[in-house]
């Protein structure tokens, strides 16, 4: 930024001054656009400055320590409870008729930034403003860089738990789920039905039709398999061609195989279209099964029982569900 640039930034600063008495609010703007300043807000009382700030943040306040109804320091913790819900900060110069060490120490724990004595002197004012300018400049330039890496790492860790192809949670998503039920079962009782689907002779599909092909299928499955369940099911692929489904019960006797067959279903019932061509595909599905504070079973015997009752399907023949 080249000298004139500069000068025009911080001429740009949005500064409110704050003081009960006219006179001094209307002398402190005339030396503020004497110094350049153009976006200035007066306001005769704490109300005002609150009202104006919520409308639109200012980069500078210059508060009067004593106005009527709320003095400057009680206005300065308004000032920054606002900061803190609009992700702002303003910095703020307390001006006083009020001297020694203990007011100052008392501003600075309140959150001002800075001090000014009045009568206000022209040049301190404007190296006053100038420096809470560049404050301000600088915690908002921070606030909204780690505004940002909050943004990318929410995105970052969505993408750690999310299937790139399928857009269904992955195996971590699932792990980190299936955790979670199980506290939750231990806690408040009911049952997690855990089913391991396995796409039946998928390399064959691959084979025959190619890998693009067997991609979009595998797309396919995962959307029907999120139509076939309830929205409080989680859908998930396990890896390669295995998907699973974690289903919460809240009693033991909602837990019934229909449940299973209707998922199986909704595979099998219908080709997908595979550019013209239709395809059927079938699915095979071991379930295995959770109940409140069963210490016999972790996460890890539970993803065991569920693909040993898949394979059992594969072995009776595929295209069936086995718990
Ligand atoms: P089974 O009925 O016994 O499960 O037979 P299968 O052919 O499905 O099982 P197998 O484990 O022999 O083969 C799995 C195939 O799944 C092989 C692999 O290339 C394919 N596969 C795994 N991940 C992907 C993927 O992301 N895309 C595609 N297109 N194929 C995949
Ligand atoms: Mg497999
Ligand atoms: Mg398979």
């Amino acid at each position: 930024m080249n000298q004139n640039n500069r000068l025009d930034a911080e001429h740009a600063l949005s500064i409110i001054i704050a003081d009960d008495v006219e006179l001094t609010r209307t002398m402190i703007q005339t030396l503020l656009q004497k110094a350049g300043y153009r976006d200035l807000r007066l306001a005769a009382g704490p109300e005002e400055v609150l009202q104006s700030l919520a409308a639109r943040p200012a980069d500078v306040a210059l508060l009067d320590w004593v106005m009527p109804k709320m003095n400057g320091l009680e206005l300065c913790g308004c000032i920054r409870e606002l900061d803190e819900q609009s992700s702002h900060y303003t910095s703020i110069i307390m001006l006083t008729a009020k001297e020694g060490v203990e007011h100052l120490v008392m501003a600075f724990n309140h959150g001002v930034d800075d001090y000014l004595n009045k009568p206000v002197n022209r040049s301190e004012l404007a190296a006053r403003i100038h420096a809470a300018g560049r404050i301000s400049m600088l915690q908002n330039s921070l606030l909204e860089t780690m505004r940002d890496l909050e943004a990318s790492n929410q995105i970052l860790s969505e993408l750690a738990v999310t299937d790139p192809l399928t857009s269904l949670g992955n195996r971590r998503y699932i792990t980190q789920r299936s955790e979670a039920i199980l506290a939750d079962i231990d806690a408040r009782g009911g049952t997690l039905a855990f089913l391991m689907i396995d796409i039946d002779h998928f390399k064959q599909i691959n084979d025959q039709y190619g890998h693009a092909a067997g991609d979009t299928i595998l797309k396919k499955i995962a959307s029907r398999l999120r139509k076939a369940t309830r929205p409080t099911d989680v859908v998930g692929r396990f890896g390669g061609e295995e998907f699973c489904i974690l289903m919460h019960f809240q009693e033991a006797i909602h837990c019934t195989p229909d449940l299973f067959e209707r998922i199986l279903k909704s595979i099998a019932q219908k080709p997908f279209d595979i550019d013209g061509q239709q395809v059927l595909v079938t699915v095979s599905i071991g379930v295995s099964t959770y109940h409140n504070n069963d210490e016999a079973c972790t996460l890890d015997t539970l993803f065991r029982a569920a693909d040993k009752k898949l394979y059992e399907a594969k072995d009776a023949g595929r295209n069936q569900v086995m718990f």
